[in-house]
């Protein structure tokens, strides 16, 4: 969403959240039965490498939006979604499911110190190759660049390292080289993401449950269909042996909206993946294992505000016939 429009709804539209009873009828009629917020970080500093990507939330709004899940919403645990899909045990009424993509080290730090202070049960995704600060996001890398570069480049870089694709990995590596900055020399001395101990200390609470986010975080829909399902399997499996896991989760690595049928049938269909996710949250998916999520980052948005804007962009889509997400078909 352009910043503006972004703007314009969270604040203005969203002003009409407040209205207790306008909230309840906005939430019944979009056809949103499960409530599932991501993030990726919460911080009161200024995180270099996510810095030129979003705007997070700091501590006190993250706190804020969690009393409002917790008022207005039962968390579950995934455990509760897992029983759901697979032995149709039923759901609380109005059912949120917490979750973060990327593994990033603040998860450890400060969100889960936070979460568990106020019993708060939630999902972190992770990416297998970024585990233990063995690689960089690519993204990561671009942020990172752009705040390396001085004023005047600023401005031209920006706009191509904002649309910096995966495959372009090498490229950065030697824009980065060419301003004398080390990305190995970043992650050892301001390691990004979270170690295996720290995983495994956070799976020592059953609030929490982890799975992955791909190998290495690439536009699914930019590399071939027999790619997307080694990322998949192979960070997949690793969570799962790694940490010991009985079930496997994944969440989509950036949008899924043009990922092909022949890619769920494929993960769902050989049981790669017992559930995943995507951040379509305010479609309707045919796939009844993907489930679709709601990004509550981008600014310091109230989570009220962005769930309201996010039931009223449900309930328009319905309107207007643009609500079902349309897959292709690679194979014949
Ligand atoms: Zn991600």
């Amino acid at each position: 969403m352009k910043e503006l429009l972004k703007r314009t709804l969270f604040y203005g539209a969203g002003l009409f959240a407040w209205v207790g009873p306008l909230f309840e009828l906005v939430r019944r009629f979009s056809g949103i039965d499960i409530f599932i917020p991501f993030y990726h970080i919460v911080s009161n500093d200024e995180v270099l490498h996510v810095k030129h990507l979003y705007r997070y939330k700091n501590v006190q709004q993250f706190e804020a939006d969690l009393d409002f899940f917790q008022e207005n919403y039962q968390p579950i645990r995934f455990q509760q979604l897992y029983d759901h899909v697979f032995d149709n045990k039923p759901l609380p009424k109005h059912p949120l499911l917490l979750t973060f993509d990327d593994g990033l080290r603040e998860v450890y730090d400060v969100v889960v110190p936070i979460l568990k202070a106020k019993g708060m049960p939630a999902v972190f995704f992770l990416c297998s190759g970024f585990i233990d600060n063995q690689a960089l996001f690519h993204k990561h890398k671009a942020s990172l660049i752009l705040e390396n570069s001085s004023y005047g480049e600023e401005k031209a870089l920006g706009e191509s390292l904002s649309s910096v694709k995966y495959s372009q990995h090498e490229s950065l590596d030697v824009l980065a080289e060419k301003s004398g900055l080390s990305f190995q020399e970043y992650l050892d001395t301001q390691p990004l993401y979270m170690i295996r101990q720290q995983i495994a200390a956070i799976l020592d609470d059953d609030l929490f449950a982890i799975g992955a986010h791909s190998i290495d975080h690439p536009e699914y829909p930019l590399i071939p269909l027999e790619e997307q399902i080694r990322q998949t399997r192979e960070s997949t499996q690793f969570v799962r042996q790694t940490f010991d896991l009985d079930y496997s989760t994944f969440s989509m690595p950036f949008h899924d909206i043009d990922v092909s049928q022949d890619y769920f049938d494929a993960i769902l269909g050989d049981d790669i993946v017992d559930i995943s996710f995507g951040i379509e949250g305010t479609m309707q998916e045919d796939f009844d294992r993907n489930y679709h999520r709601h990004n509550m980052e981008g600014g310091s948005y109230p989570a009220r505000n962005m769930a309201f804007v996010y039931y009223i962009v449900a309930i328009l889509r319905r309107l207007l016939g643009t609500h079902r997400i349309r897959r292709s078909r690679l194979a014949v």
